[in-house]
């Protein structure tokens, strides 16, 4: 876990993992050999860096509180993602189910305000499903994701959300990103 960097005031970009930068399976990736790179992945998380962005992976497990395995098959997966990736400033994951009732499984926004305060020091305290979307503690700060719960967690903290397509990744979103596009309209309620 890096250290806290209240120096640092650029954008975040907030990566969902399971396909944004690696296929899903509706029954897990449980292991580091069932990871598979979504071709593109690689290149847009190198673009991602070259703009500048800090980069934070939030992603729900829930394999986990399921009792299906533990802490040091998440560590073994996420080390084999930035072997492939490289080095990610923040990797969260949510081993909750809905039913554990937690701040932290998307479309909460727990870890992404984690991020944010472990990153630059500062993140977004409440949030209010019915109210407007809160304003981003970066303009450009960005949510990517293949589900709504995603788009939930990015809109509760004012980031531009990009979905995209479970088999097609990142690189579906990655020029518009490239180009400031202000991203998908979502209503979280
Ligand atoms: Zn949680």
């Amino acid at each position: 876990m890096p250290e806290m960097d209240s120096e640092w005031n650029g954008a975040i970009a907030f990566l969902d993992r399971d396909g944004v930068l690696n296929y899903g399976s509706p029954n897990y990736i449980n292991s580091p050999e069932e990871l598979t790179i979504i071709p593109g992945a690689k290149q847009a998380i190198k673009e991602l860096r070259k703009l500048g962005y800090r980069i934070a992976i939030t992603t729900n497990q829930s394999a986990i509180m399921r009792g299906m395995w533990g802490e040091e098959t998440i560590h073994a997966i996420h080390e084999r993602l930035q072997e492939e990736l490289g080095v990610f400033d923040v990797l969260m994951t949510c081993p909750h189910r809905n039913r554990d009732m937690c701040g932290c499984r998307k479309p909460r926004p727990g870890m992404l305000n984690h991020a944010s305060h472990i990153i630059r020091g500062k993140s977004h305290d409440t949030v209010d499903w019915w109210g407007d979307k809160p304003k981003p503690i970066h303009p450009l700060d960005l949510m990517v994701g293949d589900r709504d719960s995603d788009m939930g967690a990015g809109w509760a903290v004012g980031a531009r959300l990009f979905k995209v397509d479970e088999k097609i990744g990142i690189q579906q979103v990655i020029e518009r990103i490239i180009n400031d596009d202000p991203g998908d309209v979502f209503r979280p309620v």
